[in-house]
């Protein structure tokens, strides 16, 4: 008897029919003589609905009930699989995060989970009760509910495989896999049999969100095999995991692109010790974190300072800038939300030259102007005004020759 962890996102949980669907997939892997723990999201759309409600109701919604408020859609999807299940005569149990307990830090909107209590879901486990888990949220030591960033179904479900050592970890979603790139918005994308953990940070990060970046980090320091998998058939799906001598054959693996990030520039800033520590720090503080960053090469002794956010962040980020600002007597504050970053990602670039030339050459080909680059040992970035996305994620995904045969929307 294995113990298996089985995930199912927010499409996959879109309507009282496909939870039926859903329910239908858990049986069949309880039948097998599984135990199973069963981690879902709110049905599809309904975070964004809460999030919309909490940025109506105020400009700065309070963090601690901006959490109690989002955290609520997966509790009517805990309610209505486990009401499912029953129906049909399984054993099911739903928990919400803090009754598990999966216990994080206080970090509102973004908590790390910390640890996860095993006692309760075990005794229900070896009844033979099949454990539904509400995804994307936690509870701190304080007892306030907390949730684990968008997308953060994919930690909660990986933390327990984790927590609780299980043998299976399976991510449902609404496509087979991880592919070459998004498969709804480039037709030639191929999907990836097996994708190293770093590959799959990298990509995570980058905005391709089959997972989230945090679900990535936990399976690689556990070791915990991901199967991304459709719940719309049986098809076999994308094994996240170590990487093997096969993979670095491969020059790039995936193209990413992000469309939720914003610029914000400091122009005229003096250039001078200290100035990149004075506009960052009040924005670290508040826990936003700043991803890329250019600075100009300096004129009379004056500079530009751009870097970029989450959009979620952008709001607070440029109230705090705006202050900073004033206090470096900067000329001004600049912003830019139609950008998109790029970005291509192989381990295999670790070994091969001539990767950057050949993206740069590509988009320069098509008119596409970089804004900004960052680049690590595994991956390039570049920022792009957002009309170019779906153009300079085709060219790429051609110029490093990742069409494939198989039809990303079977
Ligand atoms: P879920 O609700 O199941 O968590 P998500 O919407 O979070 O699903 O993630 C699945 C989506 O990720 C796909 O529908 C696809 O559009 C997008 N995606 C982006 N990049 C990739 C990629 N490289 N491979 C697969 N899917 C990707
Ligand atoms: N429902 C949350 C979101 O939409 C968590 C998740 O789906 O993973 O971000
Ligand atoms: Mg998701």
């Amino acid at each position: 008897m294995a113990l298996v962890v089985q995930k199912y996102g927010g499409t996959s949980m879109g309507t009282v029919e496909r939870i039926r669907n859903v329910a239908k997939r858990v049986a069949k892997t309880y039948d097998a003589g599984n135990d199973m723990i069963v981690v879902v999201s709110a049905m599809s759309g309904e975070t964004n609905k809460l999030v919309a409600f909490a940025n109506d109701m105020c400009e700065f919604p309070d963090n601690r009930e901006y959490d109690v408020l989002v955290a609520s859609g997966e509790q009517v999807s805990i309610a209505l699989l486990a009401m499912c299940l029953k129906s049909m005569g399984y054993k099911a149990k739903s928990y919400h995060g803090w009754q598990v307990p999966i216990v994080t830090d206080s970090v509102f909107s973004k908590a790390r989970i910390e640890k996860i209590d095993d006692k309760k879901v075990r005794a229900d486990l070896k009844d033979g009760t099949i454990i539904i888990v509400a995804g994307f949220q936690g509870v701190d030591k304080e007892g306030n509910v907390t949730t684990l960033g968008r997308g953060g179904s994919d930690t909660s479900a990986v933390a327990m495989a984790a927590g609780l050592k299980a043998d299976v970890c399976e991510i449902y979603t609404d496509v087979d896999g991880v592919y070459t790139t998004d498969p709804n918005i480039c037709q030639d994308a191929r999907k990836i049999d097996k994708v190293s953990y770093d590959e799959m940070l990298e990509l995570a990060s980058l905005g391709a969100k089959v997972l989230q970046i945090r679900s990535v980090e936990f399976a690689k320091k556990f070791n915990v095999d991901i199967h991304v998998r459709s719940s719309f058939n049986d098809n076999p799906g994308t094994m996240v995991t170590k990487e093997d001598k096969d993979m670095e054959t491969v020059l790039v693996s995936g193209i990413a692109y992000d469309k939720n990030e914003a610029k914000i520039a400091v122009m005229h800033v003096p250039d001078k010790p200290g100035i990149a520590a004075k506009l960052l720090s009040p924005l670290s503080d508040a826990n936003i974190s700043v991803d890329m960053i250019v600075q100009n090469v300096s004129e009379a002794g004056m500079t530009d300072f751009t870097f970029t956010v989450t959009k979620a962040d952008f709001k607070k980020a440029l109230a705090i800038t705006k202050e900073s600002a004033k206090e470096v007597n900067a000329r001004d504050v600049v912003t830019d939300e139609n950008i998109t970053k790029v970005s291509i990602v192989g381990v295999g670039m670790r070994s091969h030259a001539g990767v950057a030339t050949t993206m740069f050459e590509t988009l320069a080909r098509e008119g596409i102007n970089i804004q900004m680059i960052s680049t690590s040992e595994i991956k390039i970035s570049v920022v792009v005004d957002n009309k170019y996305t779906e153009l300079a994620v085709r060219v790429l995904h051609d110029a490093f020759g990742l069409a494939g045969k198989s039809a990303a929307m079977e």
